[in-house]
């Protein structure tokens, strides 16, 4: 019989180890190695048996157990030491309390996905894992965040494969009450329930959730609610779940319901309000709405802003990060469906229409008919950056549209690399070497080059047993993914030996969209054979990732895949295992020598599963994009070479496949087995491969961790937007809030005022002087430019002189930029703006002028996207 209804009952611990609970229910245990040991010493069985999992481990343990525990003495000092350490950890101040003051209270981070913990599976991949890796680096920096998300029924699936290769779904449902989450109270106890007005007089309401993740609260909004109807209640059933209407209710819930429960919750705890809202990917956008919903609001403020007022306010404290230069990785909705959703109470005494020009494609190659929540994230934001330098360039070229007449380079969207949370990601027993040989944490800080007094010897050891451990959980996992696929044990005992833990392992996983090239691997399958089943140099490969359930074309890629592993000339070598997750990956970076990227170049934005291979001594192969594209440095692995543009898609993937056969079979593979220490020089061979050390490998994983190390972790980029976003946002914003908005009343008036007479502005002449019949660096040139300025005034505006090397094009490079400063009046609306330039480059120098506007308020002279060229 199958229940109908579940509930946990939550363990009673006797109260001299109570403390037990309180460390299971901070999720600081998923990184903090040392807590994960005091559950694991427990009850040792037990702890593999609930999957590491402290709190289910509480629900299983019995209370005899419980009882003795509390009576052993031992036990009972260690809950306490441990539970002393989550107080200094929680309390102490941290690298954002030496900031001062002006650093801002509170910033609230939205993203519709967390990936903190296999434990809380609320994630599907990269945007989740990373938004889980930035709230726990903020919770190390000590930054006060506070992370706003849905509650998933199900979360996002579990993969498992049919007979013939081809992904299956399941969506098993969580139980809330069983995860490390306390429901949001009232003082009276019920539950803080928000709601959200919904057309035809329906309303959505939600629960919110508090995790803790350190010293970071993540609020959970969800809608399984008793009072609300089917529909409302499976709002949160998936992450992005279903089609148009289902996804824009979750995006509302999210962004509006994520500002009501903030409110709620500074209430409740009687913290301060944010003053910056990061809102990570376009998902969460509609927050901005909520929050000029509430600016507008006679019933909340003596002295309601207008729209344009209360647009300029919520973008000073608005940071948008953009993740993606697919296409399809945008969300878009009809624009009729977001008009019917805002036509009823959801956001009264806004405009909708406002509302609706803010996610307007209105530009060329834009769909008039949709609404785009990446060009809203865009316009609701005074602050925006992509996630990798090159994406960064592809971001500003792809928003090009926003910015009509601008150059790219100088639209204000600029990059913060991601990152990722070394103590989450580097396995423990590389953390314990280094802990051994150098003290405490010294791979919390930013200089990891004790790494190079690490013996070889040492190093290679380590190595082999993280490749081990990968060896056997493969093993594992490989034995299970075939009986569900319907093999009995007796046909199954090849499984025990596949892969071997002394050759070169290769790992590829990831989620399986076309543009990853999850099968590029197998452009030439017989090259591929042959370098899995080389005699001395053989490979092997360890492959995993999750198609989206409605992409066949995905699904299609991992048949293709599976199917090739299923061979037995090569199973042995080439292995896929389904449900790629994090507690998978967690022992799968470690083990790998070679982290295999090769997406189709420049569409993957970051990428962040190398830099956590990187950080274990993995080396990485990959295509020149995303983060390696700037990290990559000649000693710390391999590029993958990118056929030229123009190339069709055919030949583009025949040659950069070429290319990376080419790569392992030519140095990857010589140089892992080649280079063998002399002691043991001619054992090298498929049967032991690896007795000696191989001195250049070794000196590749070393300099990776030197030098990687500390570029990649999470805190280096948390740090980064804090000094970098953050900090300014909320400057601006409180400038912004200031008596009562006065400044945000002028600065909207006078963007209004500028708009209405930009048209007019143009630059009617320009000339210089003083050169030279044959000018020399150090020369002074004269410039003059005369502006019609059409009703504004000169200190409206800025006028500069951008001058650089002119190509054959005209187009300028190494441009710099100086203030025509000195201004006369001509008359007439008309002004000269004057400056001497001194010659400061041989060559073919080429200068232009540019009128823009200027406002202490404006975050960048480009942000209006007003500009006048001569
Ligand atoms: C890191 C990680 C990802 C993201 O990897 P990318 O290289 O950014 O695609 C996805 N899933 C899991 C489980 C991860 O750990």
């Amino acid at each position: 019989m199958k229940a109908i209804r579940r509930f946990t009952v939550r363990t009673v611990v006797p109260q001299e180890i109570a403390g037990l609970t309180r460390l299971a229910t901070n999720l600081r245990w998923s990184w903090h190695l040392p807590t994960r040991k005091l559950f694991e010493s427990l009850d040792p069985v037990l702890w593999q048996e609930v999957r590491q999992d402290p709190l289910a481990m509480l629900a299983a343990v019995s209370r005899e157990k419980l009882q003795a525990l509390a009576a052993d003495s031992d036990v009972v000092a260690r809950v306490f030491a441990a539970e002393q350490n989550l107080d200094d950890y929680l309390d102490k101040p941290r690298w954002y309390q030496t900031l001062g003051e002006g650093a801002p209270r509170t910033i609230a981070y939205f993203s519709p996905e967390f990936g903190i913990t296999e434990v809380l599976p609320q994630y599907s991949g990269g945007l989740g894992i990373l938004a889980g890796d930035h709230l726990k680096s903020a919770s190390d920096l000590g930054v006060p965040l506070i992370g706003v998300g849905l509650l998933y029924q199900a979360g996002y699936f579990k993969q498992s494969l049919s007979r013939d290769a081809w992904q299956q779904e399941s969506y098993p449902l969580l139980d809330p009450d069983s995860l490390p989450l306390t429901l949001l109270r009232e003082e009276d106890g019920t539950p803080v329930t928000i709601s959200l007005p919904l057309p035809d007089g329906r309303v959505l309401l939600a629960h919110i959730w508090r995790a803790d993740v350190g010293r970071v609260p993540l609020l959970l909004l969800d809608s399984n609610v008793a009072q609300n109807d089917d529909a409302a209640r499976g709002v949160t059933d998936r992450l992005y779940g279903g089609g148009g209407d289902h996804r824009l209710t979750q995006e509302l819930l999210l962004g509006m319901g994520g500002v009501k429960a903030l409110r709620v919750h500074a209430r409740l705890t009687a913290t301060a309000a944010p003053e910056v809202f990061h809102t990570n990917e376009g998902h969460a956008g509609f927050l901005g709405i909520e929050r000029i919903r509430e600016l507008m609001d006679p019933a909340l403020t003596a002295n309601p802003l207008t729209w344009d007022e209360a647009l300029a306010a919520g973008r000073a404290s608005t940071v948008f990060t953009t993740h993606t230069p697919v296409p399809a990785g945008i969300d878009r909705f009809p624009r009729s469906m977001v008009e019917h959703f805002f036509a009823g109470e959801l956001a009264p005494g806004v405009p909708v229409q406002d509302i609706l020009a803010l996610g307007a494609e209105n530009y060329d190659g834009g769909d008039p008919a949709m609404f785009n929540m990446a060009v809203m994230g865009l316009r609701l934001a005074q602050r925006a950056n992509g996630v990798a330098k090159l994406h960064g360039v592809v971001s500003r070229e792809m928003f090009s549209g926003l910015w009509q007449g601008f150059d790219h380079e100088d639209i204000p969207i600029t990059s913060v690399t991601n990152g990722v949370h070394v103590p989450t990601w580097v396995d423990p027993q590389l953390a314990e070497l280094a802990r051994e040989k150098f003290g405490a944490d010294v791979l919390d800080g930013p200089d990891w080059s004790k790494v190079y007094e690490v013996s070889d010897e040492d190093v290679w050891a380590l190595r082999r047993r993280l490749r081990s451990a990968l060896v056997e959980d493969a093993r594992r996992r490989l034995r299970s993914s075939w009986k569900k696929r319907g093999a009995a044990d007796a046909q199954l005992a090849w499984t025990d030996s596949v892969l071997d833990p002394d050759v070169l392992t290769i790992g590829f996983a990831r989620r399986v969209p076309t543009y990853k090239r999850l099968t590029l691997m197998l452009r030439d399958p017989a090259r591929l054979k042959a370098l899995l089943l080389h005699p001395d140099h053989p490979i092997q490969l360890v492959i995993a990732g999750k198609s989206h359930p409605a992409d066949d074309a995905g699904k299609k890629m991992i048949q293709d895949l599976v199917q090739f592993t299923d061979d037995p000339a090569v199973r042995h070598r080439i292995v896929f295992l389904p449900n790629y997750d994090i507690a998978m990956a967690r022992t799968l970076f470690p083990g790998c020598d070679v982290w295999l990227n090769n997406p189709l170049r420049p569409l993957e934005a970051c990428g962040t599963s190398g830099m956590k291979a990187a950080i274990n001594g993995s080396l990485n192969l990959s295509v020149m994009d995303g983060w390696w594209d700037e990290l990559y440095d000649g000693e710390n692995g391999w590029s993958i070479p990118t056929a030229n543009q123009g190339t069709s898609d055919e030949e583009r993937d025949d040659q950069e496949s070429a290319a990376l056969y080419e790569l392992l079979e030519n140095q990857v593979a010589p140089r892992f087995y080649g280079d063998v220490a002399s002691t043991s020089a001619g054992a090298a061979g498929p049967s032991q491969p690896n007795s000696g050390v191989p001195s250049h490998w070794i000196s590749m994983i070393k300099h990776t961790l030197a030098n990687l190390g500390p570029a990649v972790s999470a805190e280096r980029m948390v740090a980064e937007y804090v000094q970098r976003l953050y900090q300014p946002a909320a400057e601006a914003g409180r400038a912004a809030a200031a008596d009562d908005y006065a400044g945000t009343r002028t600065f909207a008036a006078w963007i209004a005022h500028l708009r209405q007479l930009w048209h007019g502005v143009h630059v009617d002449h320009v000339e210089s002087h003083g050169l030279s019949d044959d000018p020399q660096i150090g020369e002074t040139l004269q410039v003059r430019a005369n502006v019609n300025l059409a009703g504004l005034s000169p200190e409206d505006v800025g006028v500069v002189v951008s001058y650089g090397t002119a190509a054959e094009t005209d187009e300028l490079t190494d441009t710099r930029t100086l203030a025509l400063d000195s201004v006369t009046e001509l008359g007439d609306g008309r002004y000269q703006f004057a400056a001497d330039l001194v010659i400061d480059r041989s060559g073919c120098f080429g200068y232009g002028v540019q009128v823009l506007p200027r406002h202490p308020s404006l975050a960048n002279s480009a942000e209006l996207g007003l500009i006048a060229t001569a």
